[in-house]
């Protein structure tokens, strides 16, 4: 392209003019291909798009045979358009014809054309299609000629993704559009209908063309001044960035802030024509399809920081109030990149029908507020922001650990099926809620909530539990901003108490370390969290912060039953070490005449495997036993919890579990020391038949379990799966996993499962 006539920005108003005429859509493209094809002195400019069968179809051609258009076809991977469309890659060839991705088709007559040069039509990371410019000479495009293509492309795409070209984009901007189903895990249990709310919105460039080109550079460049500093100054602040590990990564981020090529990459966007958002949007949308098709972690995690810098660019570009944190609309659906839980307090919960987050495991503290709050939520789920925009509509399958977004009408209406189905069951299990829980063969089982936020303790009513079996308290510490002071801690227990109505409440002291971090206290550079310095070692090493916790407890019981538990405990002395800081505690307590909590029971989780062989010793000295089967699990098996390739390895049902469980009942029951199982299985119906089965009379769980496990424990003969598991058991010489055999057993009895 010599010369270009007028460069790109005459072009730029041209497509303007173009757009503005009176015509059919074809006609219209018609005339942006010709356009194209004048003002880069190509004598071949074609537009494929990328249709919903993933087919790229010729739509315009200057230049090459008319008959062609709609007729030549190319499979998404196929000829050198294909390759375009699925590299996402400018593409330049002196010889196109010798390139090994060349497929000629007799019916374009472009065999007299030698020089090739092709960018994707591109829009938020997506290919909606390709255009190509070609000459008859073996000519070499230059930079600023592919430059000049790619800013054309841009236009085009989102006059196609915009409706602009109606008609004929309805075929491109469903490329964009097209469903996508994406995998991730399940965090929040529940299926959620409603459309996308991106958490921190990509920015609307609404303006692309340039009125006047050195205002938009000046306002790019005092965009990326503002940036620059604003990242600068967080760097320096290292008294807030805390570990080293952020502080890296904010260093990276201002290394690429100050990064030659993506700012050179955008002044030219500026230069051809665009606005200094359209620049900065154009340069961002390159880089998005080049990390949805990044498998390597580490380089999607550099993009990732990239897109992050856009975005900030943007903002700084538009404005505040362009991307407003606005009123969430009905039936929201949250997706993010990442998010922390006082972020998801923020939103108005009522209207959240569920979340979708890039990153977030199982137990991460968005997680579990999310279950608090009963949102179903999917994490784990790889470029979720890049691949839908704000509107789109979206499942959350929060069962499966899967979304669907924009899902087709099929897809649409199973889910709502599903939710049908899932509401009439609910509707059962609320009937369920003033009905004992007690087996066909009249064995009371004890069915408590597991709490950790306040909002946790409004279950109770609702599934009619008969107290909380387990409240986690670390996660007030996790959520806040900074340390709890005593006073706080003392006015969440009491209103903790005032909301449980007089339903017993196990407290566990704070069981931080290992994955459950405070963001206000020093992380410790451990090699083995999970093994290390947590807990009630904490607790007892440092026993201030234990004694201001159970300072506060005692008070905020004024005087009524209380119930305290250990979390980690691994000695019978760990234990009494910690019985005796509760006694002091009451000590000085009754010496400043507060009431003292009566009575006040304590507590050993077990959780480590050394107590089993210290279980007879344990359950004499404790009042009660918590079993915390996720964490016993974890050191049984010696499978780390937060580890998805290991974590399901090994079944709790199997008869190792199995007898561990076992021995922990039957000795707990022998002191007559009564003994809970508050780990995840005690939630899931069929596991909680078993512990049944093994004599467990006392289950914790989260508040939607209680009425699966309520209808199942209705369902069940105590002494039959007792005698059943009892013989399977000592006949299993394999020792692998009686899960199938308890299935058909519950199959067959018609226990709920
Ligand atoms: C457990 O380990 O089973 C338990 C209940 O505690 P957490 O899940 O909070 O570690
Ligand atoms: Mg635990």
């Amino acid at each position: 392209m010599p010369a270009a006539l007028g460069g790109p920005r005459l072009l730029l108003r041209r497509l303007r003019e173009a757009m503005a005429e009176p015509v059919s859509p074809q006609a219209r493209l018609d005339r942006i291909v010709v356009l194209i094809a004048a003002n880069v002195v190509a004598e071949v400019c074609s537009v494929y798009v990328l249709r919903d069968d993933n087919i790229l179809e010729l739509f315009a051609t200057e230049g090459l045979n008319r008959e062609a258009v709609h007729l030549t076809r190319l499979r998404a991977d196929e000829g050198l358009v294909g390759l375009i469309a699925s590299t996402a890659e400018p593409l330049a060839l002196s010889d196109a014809q010798k390139h090994p991705a060349f497929s000629y088709r007799p019916e374009t007559g472009e065999e007299v054309y030698h020089a090739f040069l092709g960018v994707p039509l591109l829009r938020a990371g997506h290919t909606l299609g390709v255009l190509t410019v070609q000459n008859k000479t073996y000519r070499v495009y230059s930079e600023e000629e592919i430059e000049a293509l790619q800013t054309t492309a841009m236009v085009l795409s989102e006059m196609i993704a915009s409706g602009e070209l109606d008609g004929l984009g309805s075929q491109a901007s469903a490329a964009s559009r097209r469903p996508v189903m994406a995998r991730g895990v399940a965090l929040s249990d529940g299926i959620g209908l409603g459309h996308v709310v991106l958490h921190e919105p990509r920015l609307v460039v609404k303006t692309l063309i340039a009125e006047n080109v050195d205002r938009e550079v000046q306002r790019l460049d005092s965009a990326i001044g503002s940036v620059r500093s604003a990242i600068d100054a967080l760097v320096e602040r290292g008294d807030r960035i805390g570990t080293a590990e952020s502080r890296e990564v904010l260093e990276t981020v201002r290394m690429f802030a100050h990064d030659q090529g993506w700012l050179r990459r955008m002044r030219e966007a500026v230069a051809s024509g665009l606005t200094a958002e359209a620049a900065v949007e154009r340069v961002q949308s390159d880089n998005r399809a080049r990390m949805l098709r990044q498998s390597d972690p580490y380089l999607r995690e550099r993009l990732h920081d990239l897109d992050d810098l856009a975005n900030r660019l943007l903002r700084a570009l538009i404005g505040p109030g362009a991307a407003g944190h606005a009123a969430l609309p009905e039936n929201a659906i949250l997706v993010a990149r990442t998010m922390g839980p006082a972020a998801l307090l923020d939103y108005d919960s009522g209207t959240l029908r569920g979340i979708v987050l890039e990153e977030g495991g199982p137990t991460s503290h968005v997680a579990i507020v999310a279950r608090a709050l009963g949102i179903p939520a999917v994490g784990e789920v790889e470029n979720a922001t890049a691949l839908c925009e704000s509107g789109d509509a979206i499942i959350v399958d929060g069962v499966a650990g899967e979304i669907h977004v924009r899902p087709g009408p099929e897809i649409e209406s199973s889910y709502a099926e599903m939710v049908r189905l899932r509401a009439r069951r609910q509707e059962q299990y609320r009937a369920l809620r003033d009905v004992a829980a007690v087996t066909r063969d009249g064995m009371k089982v004890g069915l408590h909530l597991n709490a950790g936020l306040l909002i946790d303790f409004s279950h109770l009513e609702e599934t009619g539990a008969e107290g909380v079996g387990l409240f986690r308290t670390e996660l007030q510490f996790m959520v806040a901003q900074r340390m709890p002071s005593a006073a706080e801690q003392q006015a969440l227990y009491r209103q903790a108490f005032a909301a449980s109505g007089g339903r017993p409440v196990t407290v566990r002291t704070l069981d931080i370390g290992g994955d459950k971090i405070l963001p206000y206290m020093a992380k410790l550079e451990e090699e083995n969290p999970a093994l290390g310095w947590r807990a009630i070692r904490i607790g007892l090493d440092r026993p201030a912060l234990l004694r201001m916790q159970l300072r506060a407890l005692l008070k905020a019981a004024e005087g009524r039953p209380l119930k305290i538990m250990f979390p980690m405990v691994a000695t019978v002395h760990e234990f009494t070490q910690a019985r005796e800081i509760v006694e002091r505690e009451k000590a000085h307590l009754a010496r400043h005449g507060y009431p003292l909590p009566h009575p006040c029971e304590l507590g050993a989780m077990v959780e480590v495997p050394s107590l089993l062989f210290q279980i007879d010793e344990i359950a004499r000295e404790a009042d009660f036993l918590s079993v915390g089967s996720n964490d016993l699990m974890q050191f049984l098996f010696a499978v780390d919890r937060e580890n998805r390739r290991v974590a399901d390895r090994f079944d709790p049902l199997s008869v190792a579990a199995l007898r561990a469980f076992r021995l922990i009942a039957e000795r707990a029951n022998a002191a007559d020391c009564p003994v809970t199982v508050c780990g995840e299985i005690g939630g899931r119906p069929l596991d909680a038949m078993a512990l049944i089965g093994l004599g467990f009379r006392n289950l914790s769980m989260s508040p939607a379990a209680i009425g699966p496990v309520k209808a199942m424990v209705l369902g069940l003969d105590a002494g039959e799966v007792a005698r059943l598991i009892e013989a399977e058991m000592a006949s299993m010489h394999d020792g692998q996993t009686l899960r199938p055999l308890l299935t058909a057993y519950a199959h067959d009895n018609g226990v709920p499962i």
